[in-house]
């Protein structure tokens, strides 16, 4: 019996059962390292709040005791803009109280005092990340954010008038505690600003390249009812490209939060049709592959991340995949936890000829990646994207000619 991370339900329904999978960013430094430990993917849906979510997953400490996945390494392209959304629309002054939760290596705050914010604060649980934060001279705390963390920094410094969560609410299992706790730090009409995945991208195309760490799915919807339970009204809000999509909201805490659940039945039709499409997608997959091999021809994937290690892994593709270039160096070398393919520069599509390249990049990313290389192009080797909402898909997301 599962419950909801948001609500409490006990009422969730299956949707996808992906299988059990290492941890992704758990790289392999050789074939002769013992695989590492497998863990559960299985996708629910709430059907009282809608959210869907992770149940049974990777424990937290496995994941986060030491995060290599730090915030600078991702190109944020978004990160100027949110501030100047901060700058223009509200009456925040840069002297005001500002916390960031889940900060990481402070690059956020650190673009904040940038423009001129001077009073923040980042809660960081992840010891490699706390300690680069701390280096730029960010004013960090090393701890989780629970009920008695938040009353500690309530003590100390009093409530904020901005609070901060980005890319980190989909990690949190304990959503109903996280809505507690931002209730409490945030001053009555303070405001909070907040990043989340879009579900909603992953719905409308076909998206199944979801990553472990994310417990939760979220939609404008259920991220919504989510901050109404934090007392948290929604006054600006924005869907932008990023790692697939993202949501953007700023909002502003209230007595009375209106809350809705009528989103949830048609979500829920949503939902039903995403995993109903699943093993389709995946048998049509793998024979398009299987289809390319029988020709003889070699295939490479384009960047060692984690939502293409999961689609590999959960589509069981690997065996067709000889290689997966990437020129961040850390990764190379390397062995993809899972499927065990090798990792190498990207001078391996060249050296070993290979004919079709699969861009697992994010689709921001994907211009620059084929500008790198267009002498492999004209050599007749082809990019075609595995990631949405990339209008490069290959054809078995019916939009394509490949
Ligand atoms: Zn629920």
């Amino acid at each position: 019996m599962y419950k909801c991370n948001l609500c409490g339900s006990d009422d969730l329904i299956p949707l996808i059962d992906f299988g059990n999978h290492p941890v992704v960013k758990h790289y392999l430094n050789n074939l002769s390292t013992p695989s590492p430990k497998s863990y559960p993917v299985k996708l629910y849906f709430c059907e009282d709040c809608g959210l869907t979510q992770l149940v049974d997953s990777c424990p937290p400490e496995v994941i986060y005791d030491n995060y290599v996945t730090l915030s600078a390494w991702k190109f944020q392209p978004q990160v100027q803009h949110e501030i100047d959304v901060v700058k223009s629309m509200l009456d925040i002054s840069l002297n005001q109280k500002i916390i960031e939760i889940g900060s990481n290596d402070g690059e956020f705050l650190l673009q904040m005092s940038e423009n001129g914010f001077t009073n923040t604060l980042g809660i960081e649980p992840a010891k490699d990340a706390y300690d680069l934060s701390v280096a730029k001279g960010i004013k960090t705390l090393n701890v989780y954010l629970n009920p008695q963390s938040s009353c500690d920094i309530i003590n100390q410094y009093g409530q904020f008038d901005l609070l901060i969560s980005r890319q980190n609410l989909e990690h949190m299992s304990d959503l109903s505690g996280v809505a507690n706790s931002i209730q409490a730090l945030v001053k009555t009409a303070g405001y909070v600003l907040i990043e989340v995945p879009n579900f909603a991208c992953n719905l409308r195309c076909k998206d199944y390249a979801l990553w472990e760490e994310h417990v939760n799915y979220f939609t404008i919807d259920t991220l919504r009812y989510f901050l109404g339970q934090a007392g948290v009204e929604i006054i600006h809000e924005e869907i932008f490209q990023f790692s697939g999509e993202g949501i953007f909201v700023i909002g502003r805490k209230v007595t009375d939060a209106s809350q809705t659940l009528s989103y949830v039945p048609a979500l829920r039709d949503q939902n039903v049709k995403y995993a109903t499409e699943w093993p389709q997608f995946q048998s049509a997959f793998r024979e398009f592959l299987l289809s390319y091999k029988r020709a003889g021809k070699k295939i490479a994937v384009y960047g060692a991340g984690a939502r293409v290690f999961c689609l590999i892994n959960f589509t069981g593709i690997a065996e067709f995949i000889d290689v997966i270039v990437d020129d961040q160096l850390e990764k190379q070398d390397k062995f993809m936890p899972g499927g065990k393919i090798p990792i190498k520069p990207s001078s391996a599509l060249y050296l070993e000829d290979i004919d079709l390249c699969l861009l697992g990049v994010n689709t921001e990313n994907e211009e620059k990646v084929i500008g790198k290389h267009t002498k492999w192009v004209d050599k007749g080797g082809a990019f075609w994207s595995v990631l949405p909402p990339s209008d490069r898909l290959l054809k078995i997301w019916g939009n394509s000619e490949v």
